[in-house]
């Protein structure tokens, strides 16, 4: 199982005229269920893509771990930290392809590199791109050459293709129009059902963290606010900023519908 326990990450301020820190992660544990979507939702800068960088090896907490199934998710140990990577997939915000390599290069490469059976590899890719319903002719295209959502699908395919336990989803859809959006989330839904795996989404969208995941983790300036279903949020805040963000969020909806 994957979980945050403690963990604290501090960064210099960017500014000079700042002499404190800035505290990305303040004393944050979240225990994430396995087989399960949990959304990690909040303002911009409360810490969201620090917390799920911490649970993929890349930052170093000041105080605290992240742990999987009990081992340390240690940067200072990259021999152990590359056996607990290959066990995770994680998509950043643009999608982060390679841009010389073609679609089924960038999905290959991880496969490739840890010699897993090319029969296996290849049945894998075909079901991937059945279940992102991803044009089969695309694979052989380079990402410049493809569209935003279908970018986003071969970015889910990378970090699907050596079928690790946990997926890990920094915003993927953050950067596409709304109809592909939407589109996309339809078809997120289908596959997570489908390879019931652990998925962290971060997201700044509460309908799309309530379409997505039954497990919602609400946090504010590097703290976890409270970690409970949608229903749970609205019907029983924990402080009220959760109602403020609940009602900031769906009046926006409200205020979408009526223009639309
Ligand atoms: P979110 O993903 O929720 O928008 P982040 O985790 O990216 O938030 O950032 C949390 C806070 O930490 C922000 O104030 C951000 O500016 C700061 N921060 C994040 N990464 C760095 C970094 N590498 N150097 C300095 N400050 C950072
Ligand atoms: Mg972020």
């Amino acid at each position: 199982m994957l979980r945050l326990d403690g963990v604290t990450k501090r960064y210099p301020h960017r500014s000079k005229r700042h002499t404190h820190p800035v505290v990305a992660l303040d004393d944050v544990s979240i225990a994430f269920e396995p087989a399960t979507t949990t959304a990690l939702i909040g303002p911009s800068g409360c810490g969201k893509s620090t917390a799920l960088r911490t649970l993929v090896g890349l930052v170093r907490p000041d105080a605290g771990r992240a742990r999987f199934d009990g081992d340390p998710i240690n940067p200072d140990r990259p021999a152990r930290l590359r056996g607990l990577r290959h066990r995770l997939g994680y998509v950043i915000q643009d999608g982060g392809l390679f841009p010389h390599l073609t679609a089924r290069q960038n999905i290959l490469l991880l496969p490739r590199h840890l010699r897993l059976d090319a029969d296996d590899t290849a049945r894998r890719l075909d079901h991937l791109v059945e279940l992102t319903r991803f044009p089969k002719a695309g694979l052989d295209r380079f990402p410049s050459e493809l569209s935003g959502g279908q970018r986003q699908r071969v970015a889910l395919m990378r970090a699907l293709a050596h079928d690790p336990e946990a997926l890990l989803l920094d915003e993927p859809l953050g950067a596409l129009d709304p109809l592909i959006r939407a589109d996309l989330q339809t078809d997120l839904k289908a596959i997570f059902a489908d390879l019931k795996k652990t998925v962290v989404l971060v997201t700044h969208d509460l309908a799309e963290a309530a379409f997505l995941a039954p497990s919602i983790v609400l946090m504010r300036e590097g703290r976890v606010v409270q970690h409970a279903s949608y229903r749970e949020l609205v019907e029983r805040p924990a402080e009220p900023f959760v109602r403020d963000f609940v009602t900031a969020q769906t009046s926006r909806l409200r205020a979408l519908e009526t223009t639309a």
